[in-house]
């Protein structure tokens, strides 16, 4: 990525990041089929079968903004996706990065880092990397005159309904007002006076988001997680940043082998992922209408696509193996799709 610039002026970002094939994956022996030839292209080569059994590579190619490989740092992903938008933020913005794909691709290792549950490498995600940024920027000078105060929340979305990880997972109402604003109402907004405060909400958040739960993915990787980060200047909203720790994107077993609850759980996520990708390309579009109300998540981030003066950006995470093939080639065309104006 030497010599590289960040994207400015950009109201739409979408970018893809592969892990590293796993312990796991290469016991099973799992093939390594995703390659970054560039800086933005990712190709996917699928070993198929002819009908006379010999078999060959299907080579596919998917452009974005950018491409991570496996060897990339949260620290330059960080640099190219979400550090934009903490300045954008300080610019009167609505900013939000979005981490999609399926479980156990990265999503939160990118969002959490050292925070993500049971992850062994320490390195520190973009949560952590965002705050210490804008703690770095109310000290320039042009803000420090705002006197603008940061604040910090962190809520759950599963099954459409909204629970606050700062108070105990208490379950919140969304409700809209006369002027279409949408209200989580009783939010808990702690006020953050330093970069620890903030990694403190995230871990408080974190160990209520997977507590009571045999295991830490089961729940987790069936909800939305949206951490913001909120400037205020006497009291008056300046700029937010949601970070969105998205519900796993794969299609599940065969839907009929599922009991209701999981069926329903699913065809929640799958509803909220779509309204999600056509709210993004309404921004993108500058359309006058924006289909948020077509789901809790885009309800709850309406103001993200409704603002003249809003940032998105997506990473979009994938697995490494032929195994994951399938939801891996659906990641992709989902981040496409977004990204397509
Ligand atoms: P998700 O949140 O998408 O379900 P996780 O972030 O929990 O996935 O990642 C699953 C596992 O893979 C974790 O143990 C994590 O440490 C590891 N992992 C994910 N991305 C990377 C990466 N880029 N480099 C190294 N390990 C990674
Ligand atoms: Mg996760």
């Amino acid at each position: 990525m030497s010599g590289l610039e960040p994207l400015q002026d950009h109201r739409i970002c979408v970018c893809v990041r592969k892990r590293p094939l796993n312990q796991q994956e290469t016991i099973m022996k799992d093939l390594d089929i995703i390659t970054i030839p560039s800086h933005n292209v990712v190709m996917v080569h699928e070993s198929k079968q002819k009908v006379d059994l010999t078999r060959y590579l299907e080579n596919q190619t998917f452009c974005f903004d950018y491409a991570f490989d496996d060897t990339a740092s949260n620290e330059l992903v960080y640099q190219f996706t979400a550090q934009p938008l903490v300045e954008s933020m300080f610019h009167k913005g609505m900013a939000t990065c979005f981490a999609y794909g399926q479980t156990g691709s990265g999503k939160t290792h990118t969002m959490g880092g050292a925070f993500s549950g049971g992850d062994q490498d320490c390195s520190e995600g973009i949560y952590a990397l965002a705050a210490q940024d804008v703690f770095l920027m109310l000290k320039n000078p042009a803000y420090e005159k705002l006197d603008l105060k940061v604040y910090g929340t962190f809520f759950e979305i599963y099954g459409g309904k909204v629970y606050d990880l700062l108070s105990w997972k208490k379950q919140l109402k969304v409700l809209e007002d006369g002027n279409q604003q949408m209200h989580v109402v009783g939010l808990r907004e702690q006020e953050v006076c330093c970069v620890e405060d903030i990694l403190n909400l995230v871990e408080l958040g974190n160990s209520c988001r997977t507590s009571g739960q045999t295991s830490v993915n089961a729940h987790s990787s069936r909800s939305h997680a949206v951490f913001q980060i909120i400037l205020k200047s006497q009291g008056e909203l300046h700029g937010k940043f949601s970070l969105v720790d998205l519900a796993g994107n794969e299609r599940g077993a065969d839907n009929a082998k599922l009991n209701r609850k999981r069926q329903l759980e699913g065809a929640e996520i799958n509803k909220s992922l779509l309204a999600l990708k056509e709210c993004i390309r309404a921004l993108g579009q500058n359309k006058p209408h924006t289909p948020f109300r077509a789901s809790k998540l885009t309800q709850v981030l309406r103001d993200s696509f409704i603002s003249q003066n809003s940032t998105t950006c997506m990473i979009a995470t994938i697995s490494p193996g032929l195994a994951s093939c399938e939801n891996t080639l659906n990641t992709l065309r989902y981040a496409n799709r977004v990204k397509a104006l």
